[in-house]
């Protein structure tokens, strides 16, 4: 019987930040984390059998349900939150593709042969408007690419309202005063989801472990419910647990160190349960050290719910390093932005803004209602409480009062709306935060998870944020999802 609940998008977040390493006490993350089982119980229950096993209940989770659950299989789909959506359903912007049909209606249209083209050129490194993306394999490329139309006309048949921009591999919503792209879809997909019986929805159910049996082919999963342990016996495993911007520090030691310790600005659920579930089987992965950042945020180490300022920095803020000084022109490009933060002391900055700049800024409202800005007289104050050198802080104010006046930022900003000389003014640290990550899982086009040696894994799929899927990661999740699902239909011969 499905156990559906209720899409919950808000997270609640509240921090304490005093210094770059920043402290304690923090009730992050979405309202459904609460209901995942904390510890679990060693209780044994009894096994069960499932044709198809479905880990994660984001867009690739539940559009793989779907498109299986047309042919003449049971399937359990495993979400370890309260809810289903993931990182889905945060997303804000829209989806991409090439030849779909609101594509090729637009003066200029946009073909697949034009998006495989762009999907082999993709290498190690930021995109355009600063996302990291990692190369993927032709067979992969030719599979998103050419089933990308399908999958936009199959998301635009959901009742979503979307339009093309001419000549690009854009899809966005027409009318975005309904809600965000992700929860608008994921709504959809949950309608979807009740007119199928041989779908078994099952929330606060984490998968542990993937079984494999002497031949190294998929035989099961292990599931740490809130009642107890127990296995699912199936020969078909699709690996759709997003990716891994709020795993926590031990998980960044191993596969991304240099990434440990950052916020997460990502979903809660994106622990990077599946690449350690796949890495176990000796699956192959690959980028993970490509992560997309929101450049600059408040929040809590290897957290969710980190809150972004990135906005406001282009809007007249204030950016110094642990030493007072500026570093870099605020309102800078996300790639330079995040790479200049990295490069500072602790790889953290202070964004400092004065009264006039702050009733601008929502995003810092948000922060001085979350407790989070310090508010001081004169410079010497606001050093004092973010424990800065106050000469250093308070000549770096000067220079740049000077340099407004003079019509001339020595960084270049030309953002400022405010000339600094007067107090009070408002500081809080920042630090860029884990959004999205492209690297993870190595799969083929048919989804199926490579070993090393570019061998399929029996019986094991994986689709979406926790493959190594290059870019575009809504759209990935929900071509591979549908792709996922045909491959392990036709693996079981149904
Ligand atoms: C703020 C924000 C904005 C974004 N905007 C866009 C955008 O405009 N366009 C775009 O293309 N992409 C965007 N993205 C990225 C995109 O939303 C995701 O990468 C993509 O939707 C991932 O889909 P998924 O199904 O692979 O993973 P998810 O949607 O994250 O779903 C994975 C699910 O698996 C569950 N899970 C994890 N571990 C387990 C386990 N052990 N057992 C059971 N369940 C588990 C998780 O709780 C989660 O619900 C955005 C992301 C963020 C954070």
């Amino acid at each position: 019987m499905k156990r559906l609940t209720a899409l919950i998008l808000a997270a609640a977040t509240a921090f304490s930040m005093t210094a770059c390493g920043s402290s304690a006490s923090s009730s992050t993350a979405a309202s459904a984390a609460d209901e995942t089982p904390a510890s679990q119980t060693s209780t044994a229950l009894s096994d069960e059998s499932a044709d198809i096993v479905i880990i994660g209940g984001g867009a690739a989770g539940i559009t793989a349900a779907l498109k299986a659950a047309e042919a003449d299989v049971d399937i359990i789909l495993l979400e370890k939150q309260g809810v289903l959506g993931g990182a889905s359903a945060m997303a804000s912007s829209g989806i991409n593709a090439g030849g779909s049909s609101l594509q090729m209606e637009t003066e200029t249209p946009y073909t697949a042969d034009e998006f495989y083209e762009y999907a082999l050129s993709w290498d190690y490194g930021y995109d355009r408007i600063g996302y990291r993306v990692v190369p993927v394999r032709e067979d992969y490329a030719y599979t998103f690419a050419y089933n990308s139309g399908d999958s936009a006309d199959y998301i635009a048949s959901l009742g979503l309202d979307l339009a093309a921009s001419s000549g690009s591999h854009s899809i966005q919503l027409a009318d975005k005063s309904q809600g965000g792209f992700g929860s608008l879809y994921i709504t959809a997909l949950l309608a979807e989801l009740e007119k199928y019986e041989n779908i078994d929805v099952r929330t606060s159910s984490p998968a542990s472990e993937i079984l494999v049996d002497e031949n190294g082919a998929v035989s099961g999963v292990v599931v740490d419910s809130k009642d107890g342990q127990y296995t699912i016996n199936t020969n078909a495993v699709l690996i759709a647990s997003g990716g891994y911007a709020s795993a926590d520090s031990s998980f960044f030691q191993t596969y991304a160190p240099e990434w440990d310790g950052y916020y997460s600005y990502g979903a809660a659920g994106a622990t990077g349960d599946g690449i350690v579930m796949a890495d176990a089987l000796g699956a192959q992965l690959l980028g993970m050290d490509a992560i997309t950042c929101t450049t600059a945020t408040v929040g809590e180490p290897n957290q969710a719910g980190a809150l972004s300022v990135a906005n406001a920095l282009k809007a007249g803020s204030l950016l110094v390093n642990q030493n007072g000084q500026r570093f870099v022109n605020e309102s800078s490009g996300t790639a330079d932005m995040m790479e200049a933060i990295k490069a500072q002391p602790d790889a953290c900055a202070y964004l400092i803004v004065d009264s006039a700049t702050l009733e601008q800024s929502e995003e810092l409202q948000k922060v001085q209602q979350a407790g989070k800005l310090v508010e001081a007289a004169d410079a010497a104050a606001l050093a004092d409480a973010l424990g800065l050198d106050p000469d250093a802080l308070a000549d770096t104010l000067a220079q740049l009062t000077e340099g407004i006046s003079a019509g001339a930022d020595a960084f270049g900003n030309e953002t400022f709306i405010s000339d600094f000389a007067q107090g009070p003014y408002y500081g809080v640290l920042v630090k860029p935060a884990r959004r999205i990550t492209t690297g993870g899982i190595v799969t083929d086009g048919k989804a199926q998870v490579l070993d090393e040696n570019n061998n399929p894994i029996t019986g094991l799929y994986a689709a979406g944020e926790v493959t190594a899927y290059g870019a575009h990661p809504l759209s990935a999740a929900t071509i591979f999802g549908r792709q996922a699902a045909d491959s392990m239909v036709a693996f079981l011969g149904k």
